[in-house]
C-alpha cells in the first residue's frame, strides 16, 4: 500500500499553494524556441550587477571549499556603517523571504495570529500557513494597504503583522505619518515587520517612512530590505532584517549557520558602497516608468500608481490570453491570477529598448 504523504503533512503545509514564480526566459526558450526574450516578470534589475559586486564575488569564489563566514562579520559591519545602525540589530538571510519566515518561525504558535493585508506580497501568506497561523487578511483600500483597518484587525491572539512598503504586486505605499499612526496603536509585544524591498526606488516626495531610522524608536519594529532588486544581486540570494537586539539574537538562533554563501556575502558589501551604480539603476528605472506610462496610455491601458520599479496594468478582463500572446512575442510579464487580481498584468521596468519591446508587443496583442 502507497503511503499518502499529503495526509501526513501538516495542516499548514497540506493547504499551501506553492510560490509561483515569473516564468524563466531558459523555460520560455526550450517550450517556443525563441531566442529573443525580454524577461519583465520578477522585478529583477535590467543592467547587469555593479562591476565592484561581480569583482568581489568572483574573488570570494576562490574560497569556496570553506565554509562562509557563519556570523557575516563584514558585510554586517558594512550595512551597520551605511545605515547608521549597530550590528547587534542586524540579522542576514538568504534573501529578504527568508527572514520573514524565520519570524514567523520564531514568533508565532499555531492558532496565533498574523496580520497582513489584501493584496500583500505572497510570501507573508506562505511564511503564515506554514505556522499554522490564525491568518487575517485585512481589505485593501483601493490595492494599498489600509492601515487604521489593520490595527483595528490586531487582537490579543495576534503576533506578527506584515506591511510591505512600496506593496508588490500594487506599487502602493503609505507614509510616514500614515505608519506612525499605526505604529501608536499596535500594541508593543505584537512584531511589526516593515518589508522595504523596493526602497531604493521610491520618489522622495512620497514622503515613506525611513523603516531602518525608526527600529531604535519602535521595539516591535522590524525591517527588512534586499539586495535582489536594485542592488542587482537576486541570483546570489541576500537580504538583511534590521530588529532590536533582543529579537535580533533570536533570528540568529533560527537561522542556519552558513546560509548566506560566500559570493553573495562579498558581493552584497562591495554594492553597498557602490553609489554609482546604484544611482544609475534608480535613474534608469525612473526614465523607464515614464517610457512605458507614456506609451501604455496611447495604448490605453490603465495603470496603479507605483513607488517600485514594477508597473501593476489593469487590462479591464482577464488577463490569460494577453499574457500568453505577449509569451508567443517573447516577453514575460506576471500575471496575478495568485492575487485574485485576473485582470492585472505586473510588468517590471525594464531597460528602454525592453519597455519599447514590450509596449510593441502590447501594442499588436491588444489590437488582435
Ligand atoms: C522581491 C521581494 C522580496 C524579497 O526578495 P528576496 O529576493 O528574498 O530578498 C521581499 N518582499 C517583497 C515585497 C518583494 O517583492
Amino acid at each position: 500500500m502507497a503511503i499518502d504523504f499529503y495526509s501526513r503533512a501538516t495542516a499548514g503545509v497540506a493547504t499551501l499553494n506553492p510560490y509561483r514564480p515569473g516564468k524563466p526566459a531558459s523555460e520560455l526558450q526550450r517550450e517556443l524556441g525563441l531566442t529573443d526574450i525580454v524577461s519583465l516578470a520578477s522585478n529583477e534589475n535590467p543592467f547587469g550587477p555593479s562591476v565592484k559586486a561581480l569583482n568581489a564575488a568572483t574573488e570570494a569564489l576562490t574560497g569556496m571549499t570553506r565554509y562562509p563566514d557563519p556570523t557575516g562579520y563584514r558585510l554586517k559591519q558594512a550595512i551597520a556603517e551605511r545605515f547608521d545602525l549597530a550590528v547587534d540589530q542586524l540579522t542576514l538571510g538568504n534573501g529578504s523571504n527568508e527572514l520573514l519566515n524565520i519570524l514567523a518561525r520564531i514568533l508565532v504558535e499555531p492558532g496565533q495570529g498574523v496580520v497582513y493585508s489584501q493584496y500583500g506580497f505572497v510570501a507573508y501568506e506562505i511564511a503564515a500557513r506554514v505556522a499554522q497561523a490564525k491568518r487575517t487578511v485585512v481589505a485593501a483600500s483601493g490595492f494599498g494597504h489600509d492601515l487604521a483597518a489593520i490595527a483595528g484587525q490586531v487582537d490579543e491572539t495576534t503576533r506578527l503583522v506584515f506591511l510591505a512598503n512600496p506593496n508588490n504586486p500594487t506599487g502602493t505605499s503609505f507614509d510616514r505619518s500614515e505608519f506612525s499612526a499605526f505604529m501608536q496603536r499596535v500594541p508593543e509585544q505584537v512584531v511589526v515587520v516593515l518589508d522595504e524591498a523596493y526602497s531604493e526606488y521610491v520618489e522622495p516626495e512620497a514622503d515613506l517612512p525611513d523603516g531602518l531610522s525608526l527600529v531604535k524608536e519602535y521595539g516591535n519594529l522590524v525591517v527588512t530590505r534586499t539586495f535582489s532588486k536594485a542592488y542587482g544581486l537576486a541570483g546570489l540570494r541576500v537580504g538583511f532584517a534590521s530588529a532590536n537586539p533582543e529579537l535580533t539574537d533570536l533570528m540568529n538562533r533560527v537561522r542556519e549557520p552558513f546560509n548566506v554563501n560566500c559570493a553573495a556575502l562579498a558581493a552584497a558589501e562591495a554594492s553597498l558602497f557602490d553609489g554609482q551604480y546604484l544611482e544609475r539603476v534608480v535613474q534608469t528605472c525612473r526614465a523607464g516608468k515614464a517610457q512605458l506610462l507614456e506609451g501604455l496610455s496611447h495604448l490605453g491601458v490603465s495603470v496603479l500608481p507605483s513607488q517600485g520599479n514594477f508597473l501593476t496594468l489593469d487590462l479591464g478582463q482577464d488577463s490569460t490570453g494577453i499574457y500568453q500572446s505577449l509569451l508567443r512575442e517573447g516577453v514575460i510579464v506576471r500575471p496575478l491570477h495568485p492575487y485574485d487580481m485576473p485582470n492585472h498584468l505586473r510588468v517590471t521596468v525594464g531597460l528602454e529598448a525592453e519597455n519599447e519591446r514590450c509596449l510593441q508587443a502590447l501594442k499588436k496583442v491588444l489590437s488582435c
